[in-house]
């Protein structure tokens, strides 16, 4: 399947969530997130501000604060905002696979500000929107670490391998089968 074809399915399955219904996942991925030794031990963390039907930052940002940590909003329209001093990026994304790959929407955004980037990046996502595979060009930046509701995907460990949450999502495995 194309990036597009990805994209449109994606988000019109994300349009699909009840308000209850992603009150829940939201929660679940925050806790998730607030366990992981990345997001206790980061002083300052570059974050985006959800919209729409993004898994929600605006509660991890009021918590993040009262944890004393330093918050950076990436501002879409200055694109050369110079991101130092970063020790973790939690990164939306319309569909990550099981490398880390990230489809965003399309314009590269996270791309070009993750070049070069050795922090830690976090994706956070709904479980639906781990897809076996991504395609991915030389400019497309992975993941270290996607976080959903259901599981932690962690590219470089074998799922099960550890004692966090690493986690393989039913639609992977049963493409794993089949190929
Ligand atoms: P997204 O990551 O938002 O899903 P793509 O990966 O398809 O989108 O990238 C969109 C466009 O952004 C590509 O055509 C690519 O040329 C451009 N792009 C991505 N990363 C960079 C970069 N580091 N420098 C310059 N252009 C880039
Ligand atoms: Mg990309």
């Amino acid at each position: 399947m194309t990036k597009n074809m990805i994209r449109r399915q994606m988000i019109a399955r994300r349009k699909t969530i009840s308000p209850s219904e992603k009150q829940r996942l939201d929660q679940a991925i925050h806790n998730n997130l607030l366990d992981r030794p990345e997001w206790r031990r980061a002083k300052t963390i570059c974050i985006y501000v959800s919209l729409l039907q993004e898994v929600d930052t605006r509660s991890l940002i009021s918590t993040s604060l009262q944890q004393q940590k330093s918050i950076i909003v990436p501002e879409k329209r200055h694109e050369e905002t110079h991101i130092t001093d970063v020790d973790l990026f939690i990164v939306p994304g319309i569909a990550f696979d099981p490398k880390g790959y990230r489809l965003g929407w399309g314009k590269g955004y996270y791309d070009r500000l993750l070049t070069g980037v050795k922090a830690i990046k976090i994706g956070l996502a709904y479980s639906f929107q781990i897809v076996p595979r991504l395609p991915h060009k030389k400019y497309d930046i992975p993941m270290d670490i996607v976080i959903t509701e259901a599981g932690i995907v962690i590219p470089a460990e074998e799922p099960g391998s550890s004692q966090d949450k690493t986690w393989i999502p039913d639609q992977v495995r049963n493409d794993k089968k089949t190929t």
